[in-house]
């Protein structure tokens, strides 16, 4: 292991100084309680994204973006959580969401679970025995990382079918997000219809945006694609699309619809998932359309909780992805704005792009397909890299930080949106909490991102017991033993 364990055990203590208890007494210090908590998170978003999309929307319609509107209202109160994990000071997706729904730093890659597979008895599990009623609504597959980290425990977040049926007995009122083809029994290899075994257990299922607007049932299952939620400018770009799959903010109006009047109050988790994903595949167009689409979803949280008055609201996110900056560029930087206003002509994400160029196009073919996808006016030059690239032979190859199949385009297209990228991966960056409502006052400063599990059950008078945190050296040891083995061999972990 190439990691220093020392650095790490350092980290570890640090979250141990910090501790749990001042999550518990701020919440048992508030003079008013939220009744209802509205989680949401924009995955992977580094700060640059929310910066880039109040640029976009102070040239293109001269005012701030939302989060930025939210963030300097007076009631509103902003800090910094970390991002860290218990094998890495950068954490995946379901590290990160298992801290916050089960309240201990542990290995990527697993959910609410320590490699020897103790599990830790998950947020949805606390809150729903208490009464409490649950929604969770992404553009990820509904069974992807974050919306599982508050859900489950299980040894392997890649296995979607398993948590899937795990879902089944997780008594979360609403799931609405991707993924057909872990609930679909002719995509299932088991072949078990979970859309029949759901309803037999009294949820209504949907599978459009219709339905979803007429949808009556208190308990919902609506999955609206086959893997995850398409990306918002393909939507956007797409009538058929846009005439059946909802957006961000529509999913979460329906879960609100849903959720709302909850005797105990509710907890609903809204997942900007795909920002995440445009990190990855250093996608400038789709990025920001998608943390657009977020900050909607964000609007109508926040106006659901302004006319409910009961209502706690926490903007975050999991980590940074991809690394994304507009940088300085040409005499007195003055290409970066030029550069940065290319997006308005984008009509794709990397997938359609990558589609009309075809396998191993020839450098013609690549500069009528940015043409046609991106409206950018590629250089011969610029279009012969990223034709060879794309023909198998990628200068960025040695480079392990850009070694992915979408790197090679970001960079070269870099050199017209002025927007470029540090890797393909998720980084350690701290990131930005904004709250609004009763119990705001938590996100004021710096927290672990593990603090937020035992603020939010102790906002519902919930006591959590979960298992100690493990050492980095005993997770180690463990996870070693671990690798190898497959989800099949190993017990299912539910408690
Ligand atoms: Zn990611």
């Amino acid at each position: 292991m190439s990691v220093s364990r020392r650095s790490l055990l350092a980290a570890g203590a640090s979250s141990v100084l910090l501790g749990t208890l001042p999550a518990v007494e701020a919440a048992q210090k508030l003079k008013k309680v939220p009744k209802n908590i509205i989680f949401c998170v924009s995955d992977g978003m580094a700060i640059s994204v929310p910066t880039m999309a109040d640029h976009y929307m102070m040239l293109l319609h001269a005012k701030r973006s939302y989060w930025m509107e939210l963030m300097d209202r007076p009631e509103a109160v902003n800090g910094l959580q970390e991002t860290r994990s218990l094998n890495s000071l950068v954490t995946d997706s379901s590290a990160a969401s298992s801290a916050w729904g089960g309240g201990r730093h542990i290995w990527n890659g697993m959910l609410n679970m320590f490699p020897d597979l103790t599990a830790m008895t998950p947020l949805a599990q606390y809150m729903t025995s208490a009464g409490v009623r649950m929604g969770l609504v992404t553009t990820a597959t509904m069974t992807h990382a974050t919306p599982a980290g508050f859900t489950v425990s299980h040894q392997k977040r890649d296995d979607e079918a398993g948590i899937a049926e795990k879902y089944l007995e997780s008594n979360v009122d609403v799931f609405l997000g991707g993924g057909n083809r872990f609930f679909a029994a002719d995509k299932r290899k088991d072949g078990v219809d979970l859309y029949a075994k759901f309803r037999a257990k009294g949820y209504q299922t949907v599978q459009n945006r219709d339905d979803l607007m007429a949808a009556k049932g208190q308990k919902l299952l609506g999955i609206f694609s086959e893997s995850h939620i398409p990306y918002t400018i393909d939507r956007d770009n797409d009538p058929k699309l846009a005439a059946t799959v909802p957006t961000l903010a529509e999913m979460s109006k329906a879960a609100l619809d849903h959720l709302k009047g909850s005797k105990k109050g509710f907890l609903l988790q809204i997942e900007g998932a795909r920002i995440d994903h445009a990190g990855h595949g250093n996608d400038f167009g789709a990025l920001l359309h998608d943390q657009l689409a977020f900050e909607e979803a964000v609007r109508v949280a926040i106006e659901f909780a302004m006319q409910d008055k009961e209502t706690l609201v926490i903007v975050t996110t999991d980590h940074c992805t991809g690394g994304p900056a507009l940088n300085g560029d040409g005499d007195e930087y003055s290409d970066s704005t030029p550069g940065f206003m290319t997006f308005k002509n984008m009509k794709s994400s990397y997938g359609p792009l990558l589609s009309t160029m075809g396998a191993a196009p020839t450098a013609t073919k690549v500069t009528e397909s940015v043409k046609e996808r991106l409206g950018l006016d590629l250089k011969a030059e610029d279009a012969e890299i990223i034709a060879a690239g794309m023909g198998g032979t990628n200068p960025l190859k040695p480079f392990v930080l850009h070694g992915g199949s979408t790197s090679l385009l970001g960079q070269v297209l870099s050199n017209y949106t002025k927007v470029s990228w540090t890797s393909n991966n998720h980084t350690a960056d701290h990131v930005i909490v904004t709250a609004i409502g009763p119990g705001a006052e938590f996100a004021r400063g710096y927290h672990t991102n593990t603090q937020f599990f035992d603020y939010l059950l102790a906002l519902k008078g919930i006591k959590a017991e979960q298992p100690p945190q493990m050492r980095f050296d005993d997770a180690a040891r463990f996870y070693e033993r671990l690798k190898g083995e497959t989800v099949a061999e190993v017990e299912p972990h539910w408690s």
